[in-house]
């Protein structure tokens, strides 16, 4: 079992994810060759992907879409919400790589249950995905207003979970944005700050979670060393030694590394 951040941020998210014998690559939001030059860094054919699954429409999740599919004939997977909003911007996709998946139902990727749950943001119908096959577990959840029990309900007991950490508050209050950005960023369906990524993964302690990897993170409004200390400084407010929690940054614009849990 093995987890890819190709590249994490405002600037585009793609992330490859092996298990239960599926390659799944989460979101495409950078041009193919983009993503093509991750992959191999991480030493993944993109021949070998069984499926491109999409968060949300929003470009950083989708620009190389379309693309790596008509490339590599991968099926695309996402809700009827997110098809409408990211067609215009895919360009066409074969109809027999055009998969309509329900928010909430699980479907199967080989020996992959995949459940895709509602997040809360502010696009057509933005979802987050776990994975679990062999009694093991992955799961990615960006682009998260905020993080309630429900929403934390679905990635408890991963053993792995990429959860973003898009920003640290006063850095966006005191930013060069336009104010209704910031208003969208810090609302309830903007983006997650450092401080709410380190609340949540307290509270997914208590239900399992030893290891994060924290992901789009804003360009202007974080950095990964602040992403790093505050999540910590949560983590230990809540008791939590360092040792008993791994945590990492997903770089924005290269291979993070090759994450890997024994099957
Ligand atoms: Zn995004
Ligand atoms: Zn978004």
């Amino acid at each position: 079992m093995l987890l890819c951040p190709l590249c994490s941020g405002s600037s585009g998210n793609a992330t490859l994810a092996e298990i239960g014998g599926a390659r799944i690559l989460i979101d495409a939001g950078k041009p193919c060759r983009t993503i093509e030059g991750a992959l191999a860094a991480a030493g993944i054919p993109p021949q070998t992907i069984t499926a491109l699954v999409i968060t949300h429409e929003h470009s950083d999740h989708v620009m190389g879409a379309g693309i790596f599919s008509r490339k590599y004939d991968v099926p695309i997977y996402a809700n009827a919400g997110t098809w409408e909003g990211m067609q215009p911007q895919i360009g066409e996709v074969a109809p027999r790589n055009t998969r309509v998946i329900a928010t909430g139902r699980d479907f199967y990727l080989k020996d992959v249950n995949v459940t895709p749950f509602k997040t809360p943001h502010d696009s057509n119908e933005s979802v987050g995905y776990a994975f679990c096959a062999n009694g093991h577990k992955i799961s990615v959840m960006t682009d998260i207003g905020h993080a309630g029990p429900e929403l934390l309900a679905y990635v408890e007991h991963s053993d792995l979970l990429l959860i973003e950490a898009n920003h640290d508050p006063e850095l966006v209050k005191s930013c060069a944005y336009p104010y209704v950005t910031k208003r969208r960023i810090l609302s309830s369906t903007g983006h997650l700050s450092n401080e709410d990524a380190g609340l949540a993964l307290a509270q997914l302690y208590m239900h399992g979670v030893r290891q994060a990897i924290l992901g789009h993170l804003s360009r202007d409004n974080n950095f990964e060393e602040l992403a790093l200390s505050t999540v910590r400084a949560q983590l230990r407010a809540a008791d939590i030694p360092d040792a008993a929690f791994a945590l990492a940054v997903a770089h924005r614009d290269r291979l993070t590394g090759r994450f890997e849990i024994a099957e």
